[in-house]
Formats: structure tokens, C-alpha cells, sequence
């Protein structure tokens, strides 16, 4: 068994056309940046930078702390900053490859900038019906993350490039992050193709596991203990769980950006839990965030879609409520309601 191969004659013939037109590249995640978005967009930078390309790492905010390991991370550069360093790149450069988002709206203010411009682009991306306008689309809504279809991209264009440490650890992270360290989205045995090869370059999987697992506070420990114990709705007989975090409890709890990782996976654990809600209060803008988790068929997307101005995936989704805390819990508990047929 081999990698996918992603890359048609064709589409092979086109992403060299681009690359090699291409002096300036920019390489974007989406806000809130997560280990997919920031494993696939360093490593696309370190193997451009290796055909002379200028390259420059963009995401609309910055990533968590415990992300900050990252090789190459340092040379993100992050949108909103006074110097405006990421619109001068935008503006400058000759392709912008996306990486693992398929909204535009996804990268915030960027957007508008990015609709102003004409520059050739590529997607590179996991989620379904990707609607960014580019020259080449590659998209795979069965991958388990954008960095397995750019890990197989990479070995499709030159094996050798799998062979580079530095490259395969964070391809890895990104992997590792989105399948919940290979616990779910991973069924398939592509990813492990692709793992192994990974393996091969020497990435020590065990201290990239702890980097992002292992690195949390004392405090974020306790904020954890509040959640359970005093902010989540259990609502039993549609095996769903709801709760809230507040921006008073974060600064009771010295919380951090990457604090909530995770966070809403936890209530999947109570037994015939089908669904976990989580409503995080922004600490900018007046509006809740939303994420949802499912196990088996529950369409998280679909939910989000519906009831959070969102999307996702299956059991994976997220989206924003513009209201108060309390109102958005009665807006979860009305969509858990809705959808009390798929939740037995
Ligand atoms: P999270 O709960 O980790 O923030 O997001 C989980 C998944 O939900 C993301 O990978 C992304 O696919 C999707 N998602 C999160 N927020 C939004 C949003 O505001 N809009 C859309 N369309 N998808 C989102
Ligand atoms: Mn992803």
C-alpha cells in the first residue's frame, strides 16, 4: 500500500506551473489556529523555501501556547500586529496556498484584504464543499487532517522530502492533533502509511505527544475541575452535555489562548454520551463561541450550520452565537431539542 496520490498529471503539471511562476508565496491558516493548520502551513514553508522561494507563514491570530514548539514557528507571522506585517506579505506576494479551511470567512479580517487581490491560489484542505476561489483545489474531506493530504503531496512530488525530521514532526503534530492522537477520524489505513513514513524520518512521537498534551497549567487543571463540576448541563435523556465558560471565570482561572483545547471532548466519556456542546464567551468581541463533538452518525455540522452559524465536520463542528452567554445555552438545549430524533 502506498500514499494517496493526490496529484493528477495534470494537477501535478498545474501546481508546478504555479509554484514555479511563484517568487512570493504565502502560506495561510484559519483563525484560532490549531496543530493541523500550523503543522501544514510550516511544512509547506520549509519545502518551498527549499525550490529558493521566498516564503511567508500567515495565520489571522496567534496559535496556542502549547503549540509554540512548533519548528519554524517563529517565522509565523500574525495578522492585527501594528506593523501590519501580514497584509504587506499578502499584498506582495505572487501565490497564497490555503491551508486547512474552506471558508474564506475563516481568516477573519483577512478576508477583505484577500477579496481585493487577484493572486493566484492553491487549497489545501479536509473540510467539506470548499468554496475559496483558486487555481487548484485539493480537497479531501476523508483525510484525517490537511497534514496527511500534504504529507502525501510532498511524497508524491519527492519522496526524500518525508525523510526531513523537522518536516515529518510537524506534519506529525498535525495529525496527531486532529484525530485526538489517533483516536478518532483514523480508520483509515492511508494514515498509517503516511505515519510510518513519518516514523522513518525519526520524529520522536512520544515527546510530540507530550509537548501538546502534557503542557498544561495548574491553574488550567483546576478551571477543568470548575467546568465539570459546576458549569455542565447534563441533559440525560438526549445524551447530551452542554457547558459554558465565561470571560470572568477565565481571568478567575489566569486562563491562556489553547486553554479550551479539548476541553469539549471530556462529556464523550460519560457512557451513551452522543454529543458535547461547548459556549465559550469571546474575550474581544460580544459573541459566544461554539464547538461541538459527536460520537458515531451525529452531524455536528449540520447542527452548527442550522442553529450556530457554523459547519464542520461530522463529529467535529463549530460556530459563533452573537448573544449573551445565557441566551446561547437556551439556543443549545432548543437544538439539542430539534434534534432529540438522532440522539437516542
Ligand atoms: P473547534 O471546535 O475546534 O473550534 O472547531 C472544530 C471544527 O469546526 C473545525 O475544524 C472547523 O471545521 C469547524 N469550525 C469551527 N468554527 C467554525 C466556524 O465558525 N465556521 C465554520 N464553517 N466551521 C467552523
Ligand atoms: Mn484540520
Amino acid at each position: 500500500m502506498k500514499p494517496k496520490e493526490y496529484l493528477s498529471t495534470q494537477a501535478q503539471g498545474l501546481w508546478h506551473k504555479l509554484i514555479d511562476n511563484a517568487h512570493n508565496i504565502v502560506v495561510m491558516g484559519h483563525s484560532g489556529p490549531d496543530g493541523d493548520a500550523m503543522g501544514s502551513i510550516l511544512s509547506l514553508a520549509r519545502y518551498l523555501k527549499t525550490k529558493g522561494k521566498h516564503v511567508t507563514p500567515v495565520t489571522p491570530n496567534p496559535c496556542p501556547d502549547f503549540l509554540r514548539w512548533l519548528p519554524g514557528i517563529e517565522t509565523v507571522v500574525q495578522a492585527g500586529t501594528a506593523d501590519n506585517k501580514a497584509e504587506t506579505a499578502l499584498r506582495a506576494c505572487d501565490l497564497i496556498i490555503y491551508c486547512d479551511f474552506s471558508v474564506l470567512n475563516r481568516v477573519d479580517d483577512l478576508a477583505s484584504i484577500i477579496s481585493q487581490l487577484n493572486t493566484p491560489a492553491i487549497v489545501i484542505d479536509h473540510h467539506i464543499n470548499p468554496q475559496i476561489e483558486a487555481d487548484l483545489i485539493i480537497s479531501d474531506t476523508s483525510a484525517s487532517a490537511t497534514c496527511e493530504i500534504v504529507a502525501s503531496i510532498l511524497y508524491q512530488l519527492d519522496p526524500d522530502c518525508l525523510r526531513d525530521k523537522t518536516t515529518a514532526t510537524c506534519l506529525y503534530c498535525g495529525i496527531m492533533t486532529d484525530t485526538g492522537a489517533f483516536a478518532y477520524n483514523s480508520d483509515h489505513p492511508e494514515i498509517f502509511i503516511i505515519t510510518a513514513l513519518l516514523m522513518q524520518a525519526g520524529i520522536d512521537r512520544d515527546r510530540i505527544y507530550r509537548n501538546v498534551y502534557y503542557n498544561y497549567s495548574e491553574s488550567r487543571m483546576r478551571l477543568l475541575g470548575h467546568i465539570l463540576k459546576d458549569n455542565m448541563i447534563y441533559v440525560k435523556n438526549r445524551h447530551a452535555a452542554v457547558f459554558t465558560l465565561t470571560t470572568e471565570e477565565m481571568r478567575q482561572y489566569n486562563f491562556v489562548r489553547g486553554d479550551a483545547e479539548g476541553i469539549v471532548n471530556l462529556p464523550l466519556q460519560i457512557r451513551g454520551t452522543r454529543l458535547s456542546i461547548s459556549l465559550r464567551e469571546d474575550t474581544e468581541k460580544p459573541l459566544v463561541r461554539v464547538s461541538l463533538r459527536s460520537v458515531g452518525d451525529f452531524p455536528c455540522n449540520k447542527m452548527a450550520e442550522e442553529f450556530f452559524n457554523g459547519g464542520g465536520h461530522l463529529n467535529a463542528a463549530g460556530g459563533t452565537l452573537p448573544k449573551p452567554i445565557s441566551q446561547a445555552i437556551e439556543t443549545a438545549l432548543k437544538a439539542i431539542e430539534e434534534y432529540s430524533s438522532l440522539l437516542i
